[in-house]
């Protein structure tokens, strides 16, 4: 339990899986999931697993993926590995699998696990035992329905408000990752359940969608906002925006529950963004949306270079906390990717912020008109919530296939320097005037062979696109949260050691799933 300086007291639950950090896209690929192990061990080290509790999440069940994406498409990411590749040239095509998102040991294990946490840290809100859950595994935004995008696969983010909307009318989500939430924003177009926000660079750059005027259709119309921003955007004019836009949209939307992504490449020096934001910067968008006293799923993202996505995520799970941790870096297993200084904050560089402040009054404006002409707080009628488990029945409208983007463009053409062939050395990891190899033996960072893959259910036929779910509130209770088994983990958390392999025991048992 944490408690703040409002007097208000927060209890935080954390989801991480000792697994995820050995999957590997391939050599030179700027996803790393490495950085999510790294997080977690600098985090450690800061001590703030004494103020929260860990999970271990359960693995999303594909029936659980699929009441978002197409069977087909989760059967595809079931059945896909590197030794098959040549069988499914069809369906990699179809599925944009190869490119930008290859097929690598362990992907649909690593879907499960990034999915797992944000389902369960939703179904752990809903039930109120936390204010803010964490998964820093999740936020991959990219992903649609069909299809995967931008190196994700699984839409972890999709599935999480699905989860939320079950016992709250509106969930509000906002975006920070230096990419458009365009996977998020399609899935929740047409309803008014859910409201997307989105700060992002626009303008020749992927995904290339996100553009102010791209504010919902249908029921859903005003409840989609864009804020397109150019190159070098600094703290004092992200603060500028983000605290009256959000302001602003709390005060219209009312929402009951939000998801924030933290997609850390929007930090000054990252391999593949181009804005100029600090930790602190990039922090203050969560301390913002804390002080609202929602319940809060606080997700991961983008972030490439990954010493600075380690610190800002554990910075900002500090921040959640409500703990002040020193600028100094405590030793941790990774402390060498964080010379020559050694410490948690960035400083921004001397680049040129290309977004006047007229500019961002312009657009601010623009949004408020937006705003403006929504209802207040839209509700539809909950029903009570039956049979918790049952599969979803809702109707699949296809509504959300109203807005596709134009075409596919590569996220990674956007990769600014060129990718050091040494696997092994984290200089690959780094962006330019970042640390050099300072030939500290690296940890190996393969994948694991993918072991426990799951036997494709026949019965899975729970197709329920997001949006006609989201607008019938008969929503089943369907994923739920790993069992009391997996809940006691919590409890042995008091030390660091334990903590440590809390995110490394077995999975539970009787995994969550659909019955
Ligand atoms: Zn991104």
């Amino acid at each position: 339990m944490a408690f703040t300086t409002d007097g208000y007291k927060r209890k935080i639950c954390y989801y991480y899986d000792g697994d995820v950090g050995n999957y590997y896209y391939g050599q030179g690929h700027p996803m790393k999931p490495h950085r999510i192990r790294m997080t977690h061990n600098l985090l450690l080290n800061y001590g703030l697993y004494r103020k929260m509790e860990i999970y271990r999440p359960h693995k999303s069940s594909p029936e659980e993926m699929t009441k978002y994406h197409s069977d087909d498409y989760i059967k595809f990411l079931q059945q896909i590995r590197p030794g098959n590749t040549t069988d499914f040239n069809k369906e990699m095509q179809r599925f944009n699998v190869g490119e930008d998102c290859p097929v690598f040991d362990g992907l649909f294990e690593f879907c499960r696990i990034s999915s797992g946490g944000s389902v369960a840290g939703a179904v752990k809100l809903n039930k109120q035992q936390a204010d803010i859950a964490i998964n820093w595994a999740g936020g991959l935004h990219h992903a649609k329905k069909s299809e995967a995008s931008g190196f994700c696969y699984v839409n972890d983010i999709v599935l999480g408000i699905l989860e939320l909307l079950k016992y709250h009318q509106r969930v509000l989500y906002i975006d920070i990752d230096i990419h458009h939430g365009d996977g998020v924003e399609e899935a929740f177009y047409t309803t008014d359940r859910v409201m997307t926000v989105s700060f992002h660079k626009y303008g020749e750059y992927f995904p290339g969608t996100g553009d102010l005027r791209d504010i919902g259709a249908g029921k859903g119309k005003y409840y989609s906002l864009n804020f397109p921003l150019r190159d070098g955007i600094d703290d004092e004019s992200y603060s500028m925006i983000f605290k009256p836009v959000i302001t602003k949209v709390m005060e219209m939307y009312q929402p009951q529950a939000v998801v924030l992504q933290c997609g850390a490449d929007s930090l000054s020096g990252d391999r593949l963004g181009c804005f100029n934001l600090s930790l602190k910067g990039h922090a203050q968008c969560v301390e913002f949306v804390k002080k609202f006293n929602l319940p809060v799923l606080l997700l991961g993202g983008g972030g490439y270079t990954i010493r600075n996505v380690a610190r800002c995520w554990a910075y900002e799970t500090s921040i959640a906390l409500d703990c002040d941790i020193p600028n100094e870096l405590p030793y941790n297993d990774y402390f060498e990717y964080f010379g020559p200084d050694f410490k948690l904050h960035i400083q921004p560089s001397n680049m040129q912020n290309q977004n006047t402040s007229d500019y961002l009054e312009k657009i601010k404006t623009r949004l408020f008109e937006n705003l403006r002409m929504m209802p207040h707080a839209p509700g539809v009628q909950m029903q009570p919530i039956v049979d918790d488990g049952a599969p979803d029945d809702t109707e699949d409208t296809e509504d959300n296939e109203a807005k596709t983007a134009d075409q596919r463009i590569s996220i990674r053409a956007s990769d600014k320097r060129v990718a050091n062939e040494n696997e092994y050395s984290d200089s690959e990891d780094e962006g330019e005037g970042g640390r050099r190899n300072n030939g500290t033996p690296r940890k190996k960072m393969r994948a694991g062979s993918p072991s426990d893959r799951m036997v494709i259910d026949e019965d899975c036929t729970t197709t329920a696109a997001a949006a006609a779910t989201a607008t019938a509130a008969t929503a089943k209770n369907g994923a739920a949260e790993p069992p009391a088994a997996a809940e006691k983990e919590a409890e042995t958390k008091t030390t660091k050691e334990e903590a440590v392999k809390n995110g490394d025991h077995e999975e539970p048992k009787v995994a969550a799933e659909v019955s």
